[in-house]
């Protein structure tokens, strides 16, 4: 199974911080539809549990967070490549859909 890193506001919240979202156990549904099993930020803030589909929009995300928690240490510079080659391919916002 593999995990989607993008930079992602937690909140539906525009003063809330740009975040590294991790949608886990991955799987395409659709267009621009993923299925989660789980869906948290790498500083812990848990988005939803139990399995999700999420709809991934534009919403021009910077390439980097400015979540002070998910640019702390913990991310080697390995990690880090990897998740920029992910946002190249999804700079987005995931969207639970109900
Ligand atoms: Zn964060």
């Amino acid at each position: 199974m593999t995990d989607m890193r993008l930079v992602a506001k937690a909140l539906d919240d525009f003063g809330d911080d740009w975040h590294w979202v991790i949608l886990h156990d991955v799987q395409p549904v659709g267009d621009r539809q993923f299925f989660a099993s789980r869906v948290d930020t790498i500083c812990g803030i848990i988005l939803d549990e139990g399995g999700v589909t999420v709809t991934l929009h534009d919403t021009g995300a910077p390439d980097q967070p400015n979540c002070p928690k998910c640019l702390g240490e913990g991310v080697s510079p390995a990690l880090r490549e990897e998740i920029e080659a992910v946002l190249e391919a999804a700079e987005a916002v995931p969207v639970p859909v109900r």
